[in-house]
């Protein structure tokens, strides 16, 4: 049977995720921003917390973690953190783990760079990818740990996975993304077309998320480092795409 997966807004910008086995009534939380909206779309849905799957330390991915064990004893999966910077956790994961949530099951890829501990999770069987802070639509996140070099080969990786598959990020960030993405890349047709589509769905209220990974590999510049286009636009024709993607997240850190 296939996954339920239902998305709601934490915080101010975050997004919450459920992920739900129909077959095994597990239910899953991807990151935990904070309980009560959490609580709230659990008990609209009739079902009960199975399992916490973490993807990385920040305070707005963990923040509801320790209530929401208290009250459903649900397992808490985190990535593998040397620095021991999340607290509750039953299972650490690294690349290519799986990680089951009833019936259902994710791979673990580590996604470094956002942090030194971002992992993403893939539901492959379910074309669903859950990547947090490493990839937006139309953005990824702030390089904070890592370096540029690792980020880019984060995104590498998360780029090779099917088209037809699923983007959930971390936050609804798509409309300021879009309007750096058109500074750097204005005549990107899928790009415009994205542009569109967001502000229609920005003017009704609705998320911008979840979005097809086959339409960000197109839309998406910091997917496109490697675009010799790309590089021109940013007049870094010829050098490395570590580089490009470099001065396109310097570029956006200032936008
Ligand atoms: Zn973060």
């Amino acid at each position: 049977m296939a996954a339920e997966i239902r998305l709601f807004p934490c915080l101010s910008d975050n997004f919450g995720y459920l992920i739900h086995d129909p077959a095994t009534k597990a239910t899953a939380a991807v990151d935990a921003p904070e309980a009560a909206p959490i609580l709230k779309a659990l008990a609209r849905e009739g079902w009960t917390l199975t399992d916490i799957l973490i993807t990385h330390h920040h305070g707005d991915h963990v923040g509801g973690v320790a209530e929401l064990k208290q009250k459903y004893k649900c397992r808490v999966v985190a990535p593998h953190d040397k620095a021991g910077k999340i607290a509750n956790v039953d299972l650490r994961v690294a690349q290519d783990d799986i990680v089951k949530v009833g019936g259902l099951s994710a791979r673990v890829l580590e996604t470094p760079g956002h942090t030194l501990d971002h992992i993403s999770y893939v539901f492959a069987g379910d074309k669903a990818l859950f990547a947090a802070d490493t990839l937006f639509s139309i953005g990824c996140g702030r390089v904070f740990e890592g370096d540029y070099p690792m980020m880019w080969e984060s995104l590498l990786k998360l780029r090779a996975l099917p088209d037809d598959f699923k983007l959930y990020c971390g936050h609804e960030y798509t409309a300021a993304n879009v309007k750096f993405a058109l500074t750097v890349d204005p005549d990107n047709a899928a790009l415009k077309a994205r542009a569109e589509q967001v502000a229609r769905l920005r003017a009704e209220g609705k998320p911008t998320i979840p979005t097809l990974l086959g339409e960000e590999k197109k839309a998406n510049v910091f997917l496109r480092a490697d675009d010799p286009l790309v590089a021109a636009s940013v007049r870094m024709k010829g050098r490395s795409a570590a580089e490009v993607f470099g001065e396109l997240r310097e570029r956006k850190n200032k936008s």
